[in-house]
């Protein structure tokens, strides 16, 4: 109760002090600082997915310059050997402004992944964007099948039926790729489960029909039960290890993510950087206000 309060008042404090918080969350705030980050996971044997933080702008000036970004982007960590992908948020590129727009910024950026024959992944965004990215992921999908992703919410009650609609899609040779989470916006009951456990119930189902339809999924979550969950789908299907990988937030539960590097099994974190790191931390700490006495602490400890 003290620390959602808390957390709802910390969006309205400097971001000197945010950034107390915010600094294991993200790499940094330049592509160098993201690079390092990738460099260091790599070389624990773990993978990246690189986002630059930005969300919902406000004019298609900034798509641009956010197209120019990722291409930068790419250039610089495929130079760099970075054994990782990269994330897009289409609200970043104009999705709501001008969905055309949007679509060509990102085919320039799945387009530039492709010559190096890697991947780009579409994050979700909240549910007034749902159709609009799942008919992006189609066009682009078409175009480049190898080389684009989804991610799925398990937390929409719409997820399951999205999946089978999906399935026009896919083919053995080049399967579906799909990251499943929970989903991180809030959303009425009327659209979207609420409690832990029927979201968890639904994220298993939704991981039980990918690994039965030889989708690839990426499983991303930090919840030990899921975790656990996704390792006994994973055995009764008998998924070979090159058709799945976990996936977690950098900064996020590192001792259950050793122990799932530990076991074997693929594993990519999700690297942000960039300028907009506030809106990004906000958001963390809404949606998990524990953190909030990690906080307090590194206070003290800073004093
Ligand atoms: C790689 C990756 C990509 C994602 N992409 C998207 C996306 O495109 N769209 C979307 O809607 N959501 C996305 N999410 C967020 C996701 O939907 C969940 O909101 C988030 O992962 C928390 O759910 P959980 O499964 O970890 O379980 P929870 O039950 O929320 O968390 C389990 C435990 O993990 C720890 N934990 C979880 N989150 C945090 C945090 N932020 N900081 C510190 N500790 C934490 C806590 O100890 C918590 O008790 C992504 C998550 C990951 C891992």
């Amino acid at each position: 109760m003290i620390n959602r309060l808390i957390a709802n008042t910390i969006p309205l404090l400097p971001e000197r002090f945010v950034w107390l918080f915010s600094r294991s969350y993200i790499a940094g705030e330049s592509v160098d600082a993201a690079m390092s980050a990738c460099r260091s996971l790599n070389s624990d044997g773990i993978k990246t997915t690189i986002d630059i933080l930005g969300e919902f702008i406000r004019s298609l000036d900034e798509a641009r310059k956010n197209r120019d970004e990722y291409l930068a982007l790419i250039e610089t960590a495929q130079g760099a050997g970075i054994d990782g992908n990269y994330s897009v948020k289409p609200t970043m590129f104009g999705l709501l402004i001008d969905a055309e727009v949007c679509y060509a910024h990102i085919r320039d950026i799945v387009a530039k992944a492709a010559d190096y024959d890697n991947f780009i992944r579409i994050d979700m965004e909240d549910s007034g964007c749902v159709d609009l990215e799942i008919d992006l992921f189609r066009r682009l999908k078409a175009e480049f099948p190898k080389n684009v992703g989804l991610v799925l919410q398990a937390y929409l009650r719409r997820t399951r039926s999205d999946l089978e609609s999906l399935m026009d899609l896919h083919t053995p040779d080049v399967p579906l790729n799909f990251r499943l989470c929970k989903g991180i916006y809030a959303e009425p009951r009327r659209i979207a489960f609420q409690r832990h456990e029927e979201i968890n119930l639904h994220f298993l189902e939704d991981l039980g029909f990918m690994l039965q339809k030889g989708i690839y999924p990426g499983i991303a979550t930090h919840d030990r039960a899921l975790v656990d969950g996704a390792l006994k789908l994973i055995e009764s299907y008998q998924a070979p290890r090159d058709r799945y990988e976990f996936q977690m937030l950098y900064g996020v539960t590192p001792e259950l993510r050793s122990s799932i590097v530990d076991a074997g099994h693929t594993m990519r974190v999700y690297v942000p950087y960039g300028r907009h790191w506030f809106g990004y931390s906000t958001r963390r700490l809404k949606e998990n206000p524990k953190i909030v006495s990690s906080i307090v602490k590194s206070l003290l400890l800073n004093r």
